[in-house]
């Protein structure tokens, strides 16, 4: 079965071109022109890798690939700017497998799709799906949350925020770091606003009393998920 690879890039020559080429190549393709509905085919259709431009309109390919990286280990291949070198390094450093500068050729575009896949396919580790400490479990594929096994229902901002605490678990999170991984458009949303979901999200999470999952305010500073091993263990 040929692999599937989505394409986010908002230049539609590019777009068409880049399509081309890899359904020449045998692959199946997907495609969009902005970040978020970008995501959406993500979520939809599990591409087997995703090649994502990093100047993108709405969303920037960086809040892309964060999201990306959130949910799972797909190869992700980045498209830059030709001669932005601190872009390649951004990227690395934030999880992209490789990257394509443009003007990009055809043969290094498949040589460097085959590359990543056969990556993957040689026993790197994948992400977990699931999160779990005590009683909370997180399934970040089903964007499912349970305590003791009980589903608790969240809104998607919600269940945004407490992915990004728990995949930072006892670290703290500023207010703006939480709004740029949680939030679609974190400009002109106040830290109050935050706050106000960590407590709502809180609430929801207290459903289990004893040895439930511990949000804590660092005053000044942000929010961190403490894991009951670190945090709790010697609590009487
Ligand atoms: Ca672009």
């Amino acid at each position: 079965m040929s692999a599937t690879i989505l394409i986010i890039e908002d230049e539609a020559d590019l777009r068409t071109l880049l399509r081309h080429v890899l359904e020449r190549a045998g692959y199946r393709v997907l495609d969009a022109a902005t970040g978020q509905s970008g995501l959406r085919s993500f979520y939809e259709c599990r591409p087997d890798l995703v090649l994502l431009d990093v100047g993108l309109p709405d969303t920037d390919g960086w809040t892309v690939l964060q999201r990306l990286r959130e949910m799972s280990a797909v190869p992700v291949v980045l498209l830059t700017a030709h001669g932005s070198e601190s872009d390649k390094v951004r990227g690395l450093d934030a999880g992209a497998d490789d990257y394509l500068t443009k003007p990009i050729g055809r043969s290094e575009l498949i040589a460097r799709v085959n590359a990543a896949l056969r990556r993957n396919q040689t026993g790197q580790p994948e992400l977990n799906d699931t999160f779990t400490d005590g009683p909370l479990m997180v399934d970040f594929v089903r964007h499912e949350v349970t305590l003791d096994g009980v589903e608790v229902v969240l809104t998607p901002l919600e269940h945004r925020v407490l992915v990004a605490l728990v995949r930072h678990s006892n670290h703290v999170l500023s207010p703006t770091q939480l709004l740029e991984h949680a939030w679609d458009n974190p400009s002109g949303v106040g830290p109050e606003r935050v706050k106000f979901v960590v407590a709502r999200l809180r609430r929801k999470l207290a459903g289990v009393a004893l040895a439930g999952p511990v949000i804590t305010t660092v005053r000044s500073f942000g929010y961190r998920y403490s894991t009951s091993s670190a945090g709790a263990d010697h609590r009487g």
